[in-house]
């Protein structure tokens, strides 16, 4: 029996989801007791340390703000010590400061925590629901992040999901996961697909090739200082001057009004997604020793006035992203929406305008990404036998089924983070996959996934049954006292629904930016060119600039400008012990290497002595 299941999660901006494979080859996404899959990404810290998360985090908003988080996916890997990062964090309700080497910290009842410590909340909270959704321990996932996420992001996500004692199998880019779910729905001809993702905080599009079970990405574009956040700025701009006009005074003078102002903007934008007219009203208010109303209303037409450049600005990424992949809007087979901002209907509209076709509206924005990173993570530990069966069951099923060993590890690190479980409320029980109710006067957008075209039966043995007939399990283990998700995967593995191994999709990705490190004057010397596929490494040679000089420092940077100044400086590493000569006698080759999660590492060798240098790079930011 193995030790446990490999879970798919989008660690996201607003929201995370947990999903995983089941031995049919469907993924399910895992919702906690009350129902709910699409957990909040907030955190809420309580004076006596103890960590909430999700919808019992976001109820705190507004009763704790200083001490509550939201929207920390931002900042992640972004060195605080840059004055445009700590200009955007003051906008925050809590405080988010520079740690060592600039590191995002967030600070709650005067103990300091990184955004890695964040991180590894939110990821805890979810195995947490997971391990209750299926009853088994859930030692290992796959993490995605978004396509232009930086060596420094990356890293950071990989480390949260270590902290929150996941053994992270891989990260994986968020277009290329949406690609994999869709993946199952295709029709197996060769075909170019774009992904369009506009999320809370970042808008990324990405251009794939699908050839059978190969995701090649030939390119991917992105804008990170746009998001759905920026939308709930407008709105909440607006709602300011209405109340300026209707009061004389700011909400910033209230900071709990302040709040549930900025909580209601957000409110407002995703009602107007199903209806023509939404506002906010509150009786009252307590501000500068006045007692007053206010009352705000906006229109579907007065929101996508204030918003209509934001969508256009996201048309600038997709020329890009065409132009990178060498594609013409012509060549686009499918477009397929990722992201809690593609349900706005003018942002549809303008996309359906752009790419001359309407989007697919088979999946789900919300789950998508998840879905996809669960089949990636039911592909690394070996597809349907993931699902342990019992040992009673095993018995009784004939030698001829494979039963590959699982890679899991011998002891995966529990967290030590004080993450509140999940309510437990009435019997533990996991709901099967099933799309909350669309909004009213929108399309139902529930996915249906077929079955997985290539997917057969497993061959029927003597004295097992045959095609789809179900197997009686053992007296002495009842289904019912099972949670509902490891009933239904024993029983698809008994009745013979389960998925017969098939290849794992080859994923081929590309970095999104840039690599290369400073040399004379400012200037940027390349190495890693963006678009290039992952796994890659690249060697430069570079020789000393003075006589004698026996250090040198490389600052590593990633980006498109030609200085240092218009990139992001990734770290600094030094090399030293190097012999004694005249400037330019002395020449060090410099490698560097990405792995398939776009994670980077680098080497240096003085060629002269063929010794190898040992480089630390200390991350900014990370
Ligand atoms: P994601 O990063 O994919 O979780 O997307 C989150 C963003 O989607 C946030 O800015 C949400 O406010 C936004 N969002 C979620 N639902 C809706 C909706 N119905 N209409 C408009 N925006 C939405």
């Amino acid at each position: 029996m193995s030790k446990g299941l490999a879970v798919g999660i989008d660690l996201g901006t607003t929201t995370s989801l947990a999903s995983v494979g089941m031995p049919d080859g469907q993924p399910r996404l895992l919702r906690d007791t009350q129902g709910h899959g699409i957990i909040p990404s907030v955190v809420s810290i309580l004076p006596d340390g103890r960590i909430l998360v999700g919808q019992r985090a976001k109820e705190r908003l507004v009763l704790d703000p200083e001490n509550t988080f939201f929207s920390t996916k931002r900042f992640i890997g972004r060195d605080m010590r840059r004055e445009e990062n700590s200009w955007a964090a003051a906008a925050y309700p809590f405080r988010i400061h520079a740690g060592e080497n600039g590191v995002p910290t967030i600070r709650a009842h005067g103990r300091d925590y990184t955004l890695t410590d964040v991180g590894g909340m939110i990821l805890a909270y979810l195995k947490k629901v997971a391990e209750q959704a299926t009853g088994l321990p859930v030692p290992q996932a796959v993490i995605t992040v978004p396509a232009n996420f930086n060596d420094v992001q990356r890293t950071t996500t990989r480390q949260a999901g270590e902290r929150a004692g996941f053994e992270v199998l891989r990260v994986v880019n968020e277009p290329t996961a949406a690609a994999l779910a869709y993946g199952l729905e295709r029709s197996g001809e060769n075909e170019r697909i774009a992904v369009y993702d506009f999320g809370g905080g970042t808008f990324d599009m990405t251009i794939l090739e699908l050839r059978g079970q190969v995701y090649e990405v030939l390119a991917t574009a992105g804008n990170t200082l746009l998001g759905g956040d920026d939308f709930d700025k407008r709105i909440f701009d607006r709602m300011a001057k209405a109340f300026q006009a209707q009061t004389g005074l700011h909400p910033r003078e209230n900071g709990e009004f302040h709040q549930r102002m900025f909580l209601a903007a957000e409110r407002i934008k995703c009602q107007l997604s199903d209806w023509l007219v939404a506002g906010f009203t509150e009786r009252g208010v307590e501000i500068a020793g006045r007692r007053v109303d206010f009352q705000f209303e906006m229109s579907r037409e007065q929101f996508n006035e204030a918003c209509g450049d934001l969508v256009d600005m996201s048309f600038d990424v997709c020329d890009e992203a065409l132009r990178l992949a060498d594609c013409t809007l012509t060549s686009i087979d499918q477009i397929i929406l990722v992201g809690g901002t593609t349900r706005v209907p003018l942002l549809r509209e303008r996309v359906t305008k752009y790419f001359l076709r309407p989007p697919l509206d088979k999946l789900q924005p919300d789950t998508v990404v998840s879905l996809g990173a669960a089949i990636q993570a039911f592909s690394l530990v070996g597809g349907p036998t993931m699902w342990p069966v019992p040992a009673q069951v095993a018995a009784g099923i004939r030698a001829e089924t494979p039963t590959p060993a699982l890679g899991v590890p011998a002891a995966v690190p529990e967290t030590s983070l004080p993450v509140e479980e999940p309510a437990r409320e009435g019997p533990l029980q996991a709901v099967p996959l099933q799309a909350p109710a669309p909004p009213r006067g929108t399309r139902d957008l529930r996915m249906t996934l077929e079955p997985p075209r290539g997917l057969g039966l497993p061959a029927p043995h003597p004295g097992s049954p045959a095609g789809g007939a179900r197997m009686p399990l053992p007296p002495s283990l009842s289904v019912g006292s099972m949670p509902a998700l490891q009933a239904e995967a024993m029983q698809s593995i008994l009745s013979g629904r389960a998925a017969a191994p098939r290849p794992a999709p080859v994923l081929i990705d590309v970095t999104p930016m840039t690599l290369g490190i400073q040399t004379v004057g400012g200037n940027v010397e390349a190495i890693i060119r963006r678009n290039s596929q992952v796994p890659v490494e690249k060697s430069r040679l570079f020789a000393t600039t003075s006589d004698d000089q026996t250090t040198v420092l490389i600052r590593v940077c990633q980006g498109e400008g030609k200085k240092v100044d218009e990139n992001v400086v990734l770290g600094e590493m030094t090399l030293e012990d190097l012999p004694h000569g005249p400037r330019g006698s002395v020449s060090v080759k410099v490698t560097f290497e990405l792995d398939t999660d776009g994670i980077f590492s680098a080497t240096a060798v003085d060629i002269n002595t063929g010794r190898a240098q040992r480089i630390r790079l200390t991350l900014f930011g990370g």
